[in-house]
């Protein structure tokens, strides 16, 4: 579905990406891993077409969408992306949330659009808060408001950056149990980045480790958390686990 070839990022002299090269199938579930500074937002970012690449290409179905002149509006709303920060609009109720990316770049009616939304609020167990506006809810809850919103887009494949990071460790596990019932119920398509092992380990079908820019591994998780290659794979999987 999405092909990552010869993917380069420099940001002036700093090249933050080097020949980055990898694929994701429909229904894959692949985590992203490493140290702080690596480069995973930095590839996030330019899977969405958030930062233009320095070199590369990104093939989605087999279409080149980063060459010039390709309109890439389908491609954008194809792809969700949940962040850290939720990124929510405070001035919005929560269904409002969930209708607006719909209605502004989807041409979504209204009627059709509330129906959506809360179809999938419903789905992260957020229905009885339509009304609440994001200040009144928690940290969990406005992320899993956030996923309902990208999932209200019908994405073909969702990017999560560090989706639990920002929360209290209490609310973390509301918002994995609903990633993980995307992965394992939906067959949904996500690209998440995280620093939770055991969503890794557990969830993930698919685990890339990256280091200094370069994925430095790559693999199914068991053979990445219990037999790593890669002497800089074992070292971070020692400190972090
Ligand atoms: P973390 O785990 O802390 O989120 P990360 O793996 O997501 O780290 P990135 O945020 O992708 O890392 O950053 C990789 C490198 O790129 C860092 O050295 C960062 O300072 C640099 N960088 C990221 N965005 C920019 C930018 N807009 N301009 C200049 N440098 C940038
Ligand atoms: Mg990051």
């Amino acid at each position: 579905m999405l092909e990552i070839r010869h993917l380069s990022k420099a940001f002036g002299t700093h090249a933050v990406l080097k020949d980055i090269d990898f694929t994701v199938d429909k229904g894959d579930v692949t985590t992203i891993i490493g140290a702080s500074g690596s480069g995973k937002s930095t590839l996030l970012r330019c899977i969405n077409l958030l930062e233009t690449l320095t070199t590369g290409e990104i093939l989605f179905h087999g279409k080149d969408i980063t060459g010039r002149g390709v309109n890439s509006s389908a491609y954008r709303a194809k792809v969700g992306m949940v962040f850290q920060s939720f990124n929510l609009f405070n001035n919005l109720t929560v269904l409002a949330n969930c209708m607006i990316g719909q209605q502004k770049v989807l041409k979504t009616g209204h009627d059709e659009a509330r129906k959506r939304a809360l179809y999938y609020l419903n789905k992260v167990g957020m229905a009885p808060y339509i009304n609440a506006r994001p200040d009144q809810i928690s940290g969990g809850q406005k992320q899993r408001v956030a996923i309902a919103r990208a999932l209200a887009m019908e994405p073909e494949i969702l990017l999560f950056d560090e989706p639990t990071s920002a929360l209290d460790p209490e609310m973390v596990g509301e918002v994995l149990d609903v990633m993980k019932s995307l992965a394992t119920k939906d067959n949904m398509t996500m690209l998440v980045v995280t620093h939770e092992m055991s969503f890794a380990r557990d969830v993930s079908s698919h685990v890339v480790y990256m280091a200094d820019g370069v994925i430095e591994e790559e693999g199914d998780p068991e053979k990445i958390f219990s037999n790593p290659e890669s002497p800089k794979t074992k070292d971070f999987l020692k400190r972090i686990l």
